[in-house]
């Protein structure tokens, strides 16, 4: 990568970096300020539930992007150390090191 791309990711970076704290701020004051209707009393309906829940499971997917949980969980490969996303097919090498470790177990178990 050549010193100008690596500095125009960088920024790039920097950038959607600074737009998703001020997104994440706008959305934490709503969602607190939702949750704090409720505790003074305001009445949901099916409508606000379905959203809320909507809103936790798009904030659950971002959060297991960033922490590699849930479908982004990485698994070691047995034969090399390395590793690769639990939810998608070994890539690469991977893939012929959990081959070989499938066939040998295989052959094991017999
Ligand atoms: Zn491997």
């Amino acid at each position: 990568m050549n010193q100008t791309t690596s500095q125009d990711a960088t920024q790039a970076t920097f950038d959607s970096l600074g737009a998703s704290l001020d997104l994440m701020a706008r959305l934490t004051r709503h969602i607190a300020a939702q949750r704090d209707g409720l505790r003074a009393g305001a009445r949901a309906d099916w409508g606000h539930a379905g959203s809320a829940a909507a809103t936790m499971k798009a904030l659950r997917e971002i959060t297991d992007q960033a922490f590699s949980e849930g479908e982004y969980a990485h698994v070691a490969c047995l034969a090399c150390g390395g590793s690769y996303a639990a939810a998608s097919d070994a890539t690469g090498d991977h893939a012929a090191h959990r081959a070989y470790e499938q066939a040998r177990l295989a052959i094991e178990a017999r």
